[in-house]
């Protein structure tokens, strides 16, 4: 089976979603984790400008505050006289080691006015004056600007705060860096007097690694904090240049920055990761689920599609689905210029087997017949049942006329052979019309037109066999027409109808038992018409039940004085399901004064069939009249031998097929031995219908059958030929 919403591959699938929804989940991801990086990155980038400001500040801060340092003590009138007076002692205890042990200054020195030292101090330790010499080269410019300054009386940079000039810069002392401070030794209350740059000098000397190095370490966290006299760091150090005032770079402070931003990445990342982890755990998830859904909806919709074009007994497309298939086919017949056929077939005697048997029996057929048609075609094949009894069959390729004629034989073999439902064996028919493309139509339409009518031919011509659409049958449907007028007007004049009968014989005592009628049909113009040719028509046309009441009642009264047990008259399906069936017949009967003990009615399975309908009632109540009835024609169509028993019959006639079929291959004289078996043991009578030769009387007579019909004993003869018979020459048909 073809599904036409098919299986959304796997790659459709992939490429359409999943694809699609992962790299918008990548992209995401990443954009989320630069952003994260950046703003790491950021955060870093301004804790370490902060931390960079931060050394510069405490560099700067050092610088003016030693110089206010100095100030403490360079603003003293008693500092003034220290100096002037040079007592060593009063200097290193007020202006020297206490600068060291207050302040932490490294060293202390004190110039007089011709910038000659007075005092030295280095480590709060007293040294010889002239040890200044060690720092003089850095120094003089400062001593002397600051001297220039004092003379030209500058007062810049002095304040509530600063109350003196003074000079410093960083400069590099012994190999290290230091921050020098030079302030003038003034007076405080102004009272002693001295020429303006003629001071004594005050020099302050403050390094600016070892102590101070540690004093940030612990005082601002720098960690690893180190002064380097290159620019060179190790990797994620961070440095700060330390500049004198001219600009000119001394050195660096290297340390290992605080990065808060990694530091916050590192504590959260195991957090992120795993949230991204479960992200796209989820995010599979989703898509397995949504995958799933899609193919369950996918799988619904195929099965809805399948459904809407399908028929759901037998799996076989429908009709709309099966019309769809024959333009198709037809169109790629017509594109690569090879021939095709279409068939139509309509089961036999069908709806007998739904009457009788039950609906899931008949569905049951169906079914095994759709397989048995399956297997009957070939690969790429189309079959289809548009409804009911009826199936379709498209031959995509045919080769010639005899391939269509085999199939077409195949199939109806098929049919025939007996259907197994719930144990009962069934035997049915199926009548098969076919049409070709392009010989007998190019489109859908006139194609289906044809096989119909290709198929409607096969029927009239006497059902389980095929027909092939050719010209003359859409002549003789136009010829049925115009037979179907003239009988409707035959009816108006019912002296046109004649009653022939054949007489039927015992096979013992070869008496004449009985007669059947059998209507003619004499037209004047078209001459005697045999019932096969127009009984079917009347039976479509609803014309039968008039003329099975001319062929009754003319029977009842020509009948009505011959000596013989039974006058038998056929009766259609048609008419026997008619519910005024009986009563009809009760009034022929009670009019011609016919009795009705003598009468048989010969009825066929069909007729039969419907368990329930008023054919059963017209049966039941005619029985109870007294009239008789016998299956006609039995075996052939729609027959098992398994339901003899419950009809509800007083005789079966084998059907004339049968007793044709002596002699040859095909076992019948066994079928009818068990028939005729299986009758008497159900207390039926039987007769053999179309005896044409001694041979299959006296078989029939040995067998056990009860009656004789056929030409061999006597034709249909008008009713005055019968009266000859019987009065004068009783058995002069009787050749055996
Ligand atoms: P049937 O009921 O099976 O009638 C027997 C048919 O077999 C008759 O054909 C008869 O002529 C033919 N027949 C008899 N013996 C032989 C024989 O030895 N060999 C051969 N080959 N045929 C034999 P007929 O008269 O042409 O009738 C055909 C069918 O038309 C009947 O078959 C019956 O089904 C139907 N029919 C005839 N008259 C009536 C009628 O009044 N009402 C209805 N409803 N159907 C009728
Ligand atoms: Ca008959
Ligand atoms: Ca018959």
């Amino acid at each position: 089976m073809t599904l036409y919403f098919g299986n959304p591959s796997r790659t459709g699938f992939i490429l359409r979603v999943v694809f699609p929804f992962f790299a918008a989940a990548l992209a995401l991801s990443l954009a989320a984790a630069g952003l994260l990086y950046w703003s790491t990155v950021k955060t870093d980038d301004n804790a370490i400008a902060r931390q960079r400001a931060l050394v510069e500040l405490v560099v700067s801060q050092l610088r003016a505050s030693i110089a206010h340092d100095q100030e403490s003590v360079t603003v003293w009138d008693d500092a003034v006289k220290g100096v002037q007076s040079g007592n060593q002692e009063w200097l290193d205890a007020n202006l020297g080691s206490w600068m060291k042990t207050y302040f932490g200054h490294d060293a202390a020195y004190i110039v007089n006015p011709a910038n000659q030292p007075i005092y030295a101090s280095v480590d709060g330790a007293k040294r010889e004056p002239s040890s200044l010499a060690n720092i003089w080269s850095p120094t003089s410019a400062l001593v002397n600007d600051l001297r220039k300054r004092l003379r030209r009386g500058d007062r810049a940079g002095t304040s509530d705060r600063v109350l003196t000039i003074g000079a410093s810069d960083i400069v590099v002392v012994s190999g290290r860096p230091a921050i020098i401070s030079v302030k003038p030794i003034v007076s405080d209350s102004g009272e002693i007097e001295q020429a303006p740059g003629e001071e004594f000098l005050h020099i302050a000397v403050r390094y600016l690694d070892d102590s101070l190095v540690q004093e940030l370490q612990s005082d601002y966290l720098l960690d690893g904090l180190r002064f380097s006299w290159t620019a060179e760091t190790l990797p994620r150090e961070a440095k700060s240049p330390l500049t004198n005032s001219a600009g000119d770079v001394l050195g660096y402070y290297v340390w290992a920055p605080y990065r808060p931003g990694s530091a916050v990445f590192t504590s959260i990342w195991p957090i992120l990761s795993a949230l991204v982890v479960f992200g796209i755990a989820a995010c599979s998830g989703l898509v397995l689920v949504l995958r799933r859904r899609s193919l369950s909806l996918n799988r619904t919709q195929a099965a809805i599609r399948h459904l809407a074009t399908h028929d759901s007994l037998t799996g076989l497309p429908n009709r709309n689905e099966f019309d769809h298939r024959l333009e198709e086919t037809i169109a790629v017949s017509r594109r690569d210029d090879h021939p095709m056929a279409l068939l139509y077939l309509d089961l036999d005697h069908f709806k007998q087997v739904n009457d009788t048997l039950g609906h899931p029996a008949g569905d049951q057929l169906l079914r095994e017949f759709a397989d048995r048609l399956r297997r009957a075609t070939a690969e790429g094949d189309i079959v289809g049942r548009p409804g009911g009894d009826e199936f379709t069959i498209i031959l995509h390729r045919t080769q010639d006329l005899e391939e269509v004629e085999r199939l077409c034989t195949k199939l109806v073999e098929s049919a025939r052979h007996p259907f197994d439902l719930a144990g009962t064996q069934v035997f049915i028919g199926v009548s098969v019309g076919a049409a070709l493309c392009p010989n007998d139509g190019k489109t859908a339409v006139e194609l289906t037109r044809k096989a119909d009518i290709a198929l409607y031919s096969a029927k009239a011509n006497g059902r389980s066999g095929y027909a092939i659409f050719n010209a003359e049958m859409e002549a003789l449907i136009a010829q049925r027409r115009e037979l179907e007028r003239d009988l409707r007007s035959s009816l108006e004049c019912p002296e046109q109808f004649e009653v022939h009968y054949q007489p039927l014989f015992s096979a013992k005592q070869r008496s004449v038992e009985g007669v059947e009628a059998l209507v003619r049909w004499n037209h004047p113009v078209r001459g005697r018409v045999p019932p096969d040719a127009f009984i079917p028509l009347a039976e479509e046309s609803g014309l039968i039940e008039r003329i099975g009441e001319i062929v009754l009642r003319r029977a009842c009264l020509e009948a009505s004085g011959w000596p013989i047990k039974t006058v038998a008259v056929n009766v259609s399906a048609v008419e026997l399901k008619s519910p005024s069936y009986a009563v009809r017949v009760a009034n022929i009967l009670m009019s011609t004064g016919f009795s009705p003990q003598r009468l048989e009615l010969e009825v066929t399975e069909t007729a039969m069939s419907d368990k329930d309908g008023a054919g059963q009632h017209n049966l039941a109540a005619l029985r109870q009249l007294g009239v008789r009835f016998a299956l006609d024609d039995f075996g052939t169509g729609f027959s098992s031998l398994g339901r003899l028993q419950q009809l509800d019959v007083d005789r079966i006639k084998i059907d004339r097929s049968f007793v044709h079929g002596f002699g040859s291959a095909t076992g019948d004289e066994a079928i009818v031995r068990a028939i005729v078996g299986l009758a008497k043991a159900t207390g039926l009578k039987t007769t053999a219908e179309g005896v044409e030769t001694a041979e299959q009387s006296e078989f029939l007579g040995a067998i056990g059958c009860d009656d004789l019909q056929g030409f061999l004993l006597g034709r249909p003869v008008p009713a005055a030929d019968i009266d000859a018979i019987l009065a004068g020459r009783p058995n002069s048909v009787w050749r055996a």
